[in-house]
């Protein structure tokens, strides 16, 4: 079991595109693993793909989103 009682730290990063600052708050003790080479996605189960974004190349989920073309709205009804 993990220790529940951890730190959080708040990781800053500037975004490319926009110059917009982003702060993405993490668990210390995963972070230092990120910092020692593990994937993103190991280290940070519980952040959002955009939030995992944010920390491997700073950019925030405007501009990822002006990025990519549009999707084709596919809103199914049930
Ligand atoms: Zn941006």
């Amino acid at each position: 079991m993990k220790k529940i009682n951890y730190k959080e730290v708040c990781i800053v990063t500037r975004c490319p595109m926009c110059g917009r600052g982003n702060e993405v708050e993490v668990n210390e003790e995963d972070y230092w693993d990120w910092d020692d080479g593990v994937n993103v996605a190991v280290a940070f189960p519980y952040l959002s793909a955009n939030e995992r974004e944010m920390l491997i190349s700073g950019i925030c989920p405007k501009c990822w989103s002006s990025m990519l073309p549009p999707e084709p709205e596919e809103e199914e009804d049930f």
